[in-house]
């Protein structure tokens, strides 16, 4: 018997927070950026008038996306029998888990395995001494979701990350810089 024990969303950040809805914004953001090209459009015998873009359309359309995968995930959970427990999980004892979700009575218990598997992730890294409001500083997690585009963002990390939020960004009219880590580099995009 298999359960798997999820604190938050099903699918974890790759579905609801990552691969999934980035791709989404990427391939949106390459399609503006492609019709734009006027000069290759017309070596092609294409042109193209005014290409414009509804921000809250393509957000909308990323989030569906990564609903229907979640959804998706859970039916084919429930499918092969397993079952999913919802709550964020500590252990008790080095074969129990407790689970539960704060504010939540309704939500939780125990549940005792021979193996378990920890599959907790990570979650974006804040470097000391920032303070993320999710409005003017904000992780990947915020920018995914972002209610608005703002005119110049500084990127800090210039993994793939990183980088795939500047090409966004750039696409759709925003200025910025990426810095990277020591190993990384400076660019402005
Ligand atoms: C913007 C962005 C774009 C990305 N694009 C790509 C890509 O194109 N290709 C690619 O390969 N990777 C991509 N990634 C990385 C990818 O999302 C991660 O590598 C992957 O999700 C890691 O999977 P995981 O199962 O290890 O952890 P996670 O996906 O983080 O899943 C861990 C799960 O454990 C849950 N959890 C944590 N603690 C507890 C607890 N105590 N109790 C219960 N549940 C708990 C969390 O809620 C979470 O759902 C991207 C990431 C981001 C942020």
């Amino acid at each position: 018997m298999v359960a798997v024990l999820e604190g938050h969303d099903v699918g974890g950040t790759c579905v609801n927070r990552g691969c999934v809805p980035s791709k989404a914004l990427l391939a949106a953001a390459g399609q503006v950026r492609s019709l734009r090209e006027a000069h290759h459009l017309k070596q092609l015998g294409l042109s193209v008038q005014g290409v414009e873009f509804d921000r809250a359309g393509i957000a909308g359309h990323a989030k569906q996306l990564a609903s229907t995968i979640q959804g998706n995930l859970r039916r084919s959970l429930e499918a092969l029998g397993v079952d999913l427990l919802v709550g964020q999980g500590k252990f008790t004892g080095p074969h129990t888990l407790s689970y539960g979700l704060p504010g939540r009575v309704d939500v939780g218990g125990t549940v005792t395995a021979r193996d378990i598997i920890i599959a907790t992730g990570s979650v974006p890294f804040v470097p000391p001494g920032i303070a993320i409001d999710g409005k003017t500083v904000f992780t990947s997690d915020h920018a995914l979701r972002l209610d608005w585009l703002p005119p110049w963002v500084a990127i800090i990390g210039s993994g793939y990350i990183g980088l795939e939020f500047s090409g966004r960004l750039h696409s759709s009219g925003v200025g910025g810089d990426v810095c990277g880590g020591a190993a990384g580099a400076d660019a402005r995009v």
